[in-house]
């Protein structure tokens, strides 16, 4: 293992999911099966996905001082995250999504940000002891905590002399004030194609070359490295050495949650450790790639062993045809 450390900064959630055979209506009652219990949440699934990936993770968040934050705190440490920078808020509740499926997958979720909407800058000062990240480490955000608090931790990292990695999701209103200093504080970009195209004036696009095209456009924005995930069509990339793209891996696909999850963890983590870009976007998308052949978010989530059998299965990223590597 490396002495690089990776630092999450961000939500934890638990997942309360009943099956049903209808959704109801307004007013109405439907009997479901039983309730499966998921840990969640963008910052812990992210954790944990790069606990899984080999890496140091350090976690830094706020449940509630209720049964579920006891339980979130007790999986993440199972799972081998410090998380003693994960404390619970007297009086305040875990933050909690309500899930009804549908048999034929489609779904209805209730949201309950509960604690991580406390995490402003004073408690993230608390939380860390004034010390955020060190040099060697690498800081992984998401969007589902405060943004002010999110643009400080970029801020304080970066001080410190850490790479900065922001998975811009959910992403907020494109003329939001702090979504410009987000940016400009931020190393690495990661987008999907729905907040890519939110964050673009030009449009979406329609094919591989023109989402590297805006792949390389976003970095005007502020980050050196932008990645837009393109879900089964792999992923583009464009950093300082230029643009690259990733036709990805095809798998029995049976539940995509946890997908964007498992490609932020491996990219912060292969990115922090100096891999190339073109190397790095590859193996992410092996991870992400993974974690789609299994239901759930955290449960879904694949280890290096199975990312580095994926990768010894396909193609060398070099020589095969469906990856190509351009230089400015
Ligand atoms: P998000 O879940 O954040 O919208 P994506 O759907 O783009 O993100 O998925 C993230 C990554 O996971 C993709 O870049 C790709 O590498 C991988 N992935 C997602 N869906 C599939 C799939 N059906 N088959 C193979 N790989 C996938």
């Amino acid at each position: 293992m490396s002495s690089e450390r990776l630092v999450v900064v961000g939500s934890l959630n638990m997942d309360l999911s009943v099956t049903v055979p209808r959704l109801p209506r307004p007013g109405e009652t439907v009997s479901g099966a039983d309730v499966v219990r998921g840990a969640g949440g963008k910052g812990a699934n992210q954790a944990v996905a790069a606990a899984r990936l080999g890496a140091e993770v350090r976690m830094i968040g706020l449940l509630g001082d209720d049964a579920l934050g006891g339980e979130l705190r007790e999986r993440l440490a199972r799972e081998g995250v410090d998380a003693q920078g994960v404390a619970q808020l007297p009086g305040v509740a875990s933050g909690l999504a309500l899930i009804v499926v549908q048999q034929d997958g489609e779904n209805t979720i209730t949201l309950s940000p509960g604690a991580n909407h406390h995490l402003d800058v004073p408690a993230l000062d608390t939380l860390t002891g004034g010390t955020l990240a060190r040099p060697a480490d690498t800081l992984l955000l998401q969007l589902e905590v405060p943004l002010p608090t999110v643009v400080a931790a970029a801020r304080a990292a970066r001080a410190a002399g850490a790479l900065t990695v922001l998975n811009a999701a959910p992403l907020p209103a494109p003329d939001h004030p702090e979504l410009g200093p987000l940016l400009s504080s931020v190393d690495v970009l990661v987008v999907n194609e729905t907040e890519a195209a939110g964050l673009l004036t030009p449009g979406p696009a329609d094919d591989r070359a023109a989402w590297a095209a805006h792949a390389d456009a976003l970095r005007d924005l502020g980050p050196a490295t932008v990645v837009i995930t393109l879900g089964a069509d792999g992923a583009v990339a464009a950093g300082p050495q230029g643009v690259c793209t990733e036709h990805g891996f095809t798998v029995p696909a049976v539940d995509t949650v946890g997908a964007g999850d498992a490609f932020c963890a491996q990219l912060a983590l292969s990115l922090g450790s100096g891999t190339p870009l073109p190397d790095a976007v590859r193996r992410s998308c092996a991870a992400g790639a993974l974690a789609t052949t299994r239901p759930g978010a955290q449960s879904s989530l694949p280890s290096t062993a199975e990312v580095d059998a994926l990768l010894a299965g396909a193609p060398a990223p070099y020589e095969s045809a469906t990856n190509e590597v351009h230089h400015a």
